[in-house]
């Protein structure tokens, strides 16, 4: 039985403890929560590999256009959807389209930054589903989760989120928005992109884009110093030779060959990349959580450092 006294200082406490869990939990759980649920959906057998033209890919794009309006984000323009078409090499034509949708800021400063990630990818072959949950479900997912965060805490730039189709027939749908932007491409100040958050038994996350364009680096440092993963700085210079150097693995490389500065968020190669294995049962969830994390808090920080940058071409 416990003394009066500390019976009635633990009821007194009592309040205050549970006012702080319950303060403490949406902040850590919740955005990791909702996009691990966004990656099992999007890397589901129905979705079918999501390749550009499919109805899997439909079914995907249903998915990402229903978070869009749960999160409360309105189109530029009409609508969300971008449509595209090109031609493969077989000679037959894909029709493939991106998502496309806007935060305004609150000030009107004339600059936009652009989170994209591609949510195509390999589709179904020789009869086996390529899911691919890390490439890259898990970066529309951190995507839905970051357009959250900025919808609780107004930017004070514009944000467009860009979920771009066909990255993995040549960073299609990047280069579709940069040719075709829904703002002036002298209004964007910043492409940050998201590309395979999900995997790495190091608890490491990489972020590039700094070696190009230095004025990131204390934005990026920053945000690293209380990351809860391991976030590296780097694989955005030939200095460990070409191999090394991603600036143009993903959709950042459409916005780099425009002049745009570009940061991408991903983890190395793994033993399921472009393989059947990359489903969501083989994703780390935990680790996946504190990317999310991550991602989040990047990008915020990348947005109230937007004028610290120098300013759009
Ligand atoms: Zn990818």
């Amino acid at each position: 039985m416990l003394p009066a006294m500390t019976l009635l200082r633990a009821l007194r406490l009592a309040p205050l403890v549970a006012v702080l869990a319950l303060a403490a939990t949406p902040v850590f759980a919740a955005p990791g929560d909702k996009a691990l649920e966004d990656v099992r959906i999007l890397s589901a057998d129905d979705m079918q590999g999501r390749a550009p033209g499919t109805p899997g890919s439909a079914l995907a794009r249903a998915h990402i256009l229903k978070r869009f309006g749960e999160i409360g984000l309105s189109p530029i323009g009409a609508a969300f959807e971008q449509p595209f078409s090109y031609t493969r090499r077989d000679g037959t034509t894909v029709a493939a389209t991106n998502l496309i949708a806007r935060i305004p800021g609150t000030e009107k400063s004339g600059k936009a930054m652009v989170v994209t990630a591609h949510y195509d990818h390999l589709g179904v072959r020789e009869g086996a589903v390529f899911n691919g949950a890390d490439d890259n479900a898990s970066g529309v997912g951190g995507l839905l989760a970051v357009a959250e965060a900025f919808k609780a805490q107004p930017p004070r730039h514009d944000v467009i989120f860009a979920v771009v189709d066909a990255e993995e027939s040549g960073l299609r749908g990047g280069r579709t928005f940069v040719a075709n932007p829904p703002v002036p491409l002298a209004s964007i100040a910043l492409n940050v992109n998201f590309d395979m958050l999900s995997k790495n038994a190091k608890n490491e996350l990489y972020v590039a884009g700094a070696g190009p364009n230095p004025a990131l680096r204390p934005i990026l440092e920053k945000v690293a110093q209380s990351a809860p993963v391991s976030l590296k700085l780097g694989h955005d210079t030939d200095v460990n030779g070409p191999r090394d150097n991603w600036t143009s693995q993903s959709d950042h490389y459409a916005f780099a060959e425009k002049g745009v500065p570009w940061v991408y968020f991903g983890v190395e190669d793994h033993a399921e990349y472009h393989k059947a294995t990359d489903e969501f049962a083989t994703i780390p969830q935990d680790f996946y959580r504190r990317a999310v994390a991550t991602v989040i808090a990047g990008s915020l920080a990348l947005e109230q450092g937007l004028d610290s940058l120098p300013p759009p071409r």
